[in-house]
């Protein structure tokens, strides 16, 4: 089964609850599609808003994060199971801007990886290199290893939920996009190591995403990779060309 295009915006710390409610009414008929997945992750107090606006909608609202544990004493995080009994169907866990601001280690990005799944909600798992990294030509090894660890214990069944977003650190809110050929050949190795992990029938299915500076411009070029999936888009997510991204191919 051919896997289909998702067209994620990450809007990071932007846009209060009236302005996420606003855009994605103004929009909502320029981000109809019928052939590409539409996702918002938002900020967690946008939720109840944004989710209410993109009712009865193509529209999916994530979350930009969560904690690994089911409640308790943990000062300003959300739980999975306040994501859940909102209805929310996505989360991105360990974007590089949490793993570099707010010190996750992969250990960390695989636990929430764990338990978003046992509730039954899709993580968009990041990953990527620095431009260090790059230059020391270690990006493979790094990039496996991220990825190999935050699947850890994700059985087969579970990890076609996942959607992988491998994003160049150096790509992302920089202007600078990796080219087509170098994103694809990141997002082929995570293919690869899928494929190593989980057999063949199991790796086509997972989508894998690109993260960095996509826009209108450069999207068709990108999503037309055989590894890549669809993109995570911070800056151009929130404006209403997002949809000259998820109408890439007209
Ligand atoms: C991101 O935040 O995941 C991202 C890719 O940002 P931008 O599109 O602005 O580079």
């Amino acid at each position: 089964m051919a896997r289909r295009i998702l067209a994620a915006g990450n809007w990071k710390m932007n846009m209060t609850p009236a302005e996420a409610a606003a855009f994605i009414n103004d929009n909502k008929a320029a981000f109809a599609s019928d052939d590409v997945d539409v996702l918002f992750c938002v900020p967690a107090i946008d939720l109840p808003a944004a989710l209410a606006a993109a009712e009865g909608t193509n529209i999916n609202i994530g979350a930009e994060n969560m904690y690994f544990e089911e409640k308790g004493a943990f000062t300003g995080e959300i739980a999975p199971g306040m994501l859940d009994d909102l209805g929310v169907k996505f989360v991105i866990i360990g974007h590089s801007e949490r793993r570099e601001y707010f010190a996750e280690t992969d250990e960390i990005v695989n636990k929430k990886v764990l338990k978003a799944l046992e509730h039954g909600i899709c993580p968009v798992m990041c990953c990527g290199e620095s431009l260090t990294q790059r230059e020391q030509g270690v990006t493979q090894e790094w990039v496996r290893q991220q990825v190999k660890i935050g699947l850890l214990g994700v059985d087969a069944d579970a990890v076609k939920k996942v959607v992988i977003a491998y994003e160049p650190i150096w790509a992302i809110g920089t202007g600078v996009t990796a080219t087509s050929d170098q994103a694809e050949e990141v997002c082929g190795w995570i293919r690869a190591l899928l494929v190593e992990l989980y057999g063949a029938d199991v790796a086509e299915e997972v989508r894998v995403l690109y993260g960095g500076s996509v826009n209108g411009g450069n999207a068709a070029e990108l999503f037309a990779k055989p590894n890549i999936d669809g993109g995570l888009v911070g800056g151009a997510s929130l404006k209403p060309s997002f949809a000259d991204i998820i109408h890439y191919n007209k």
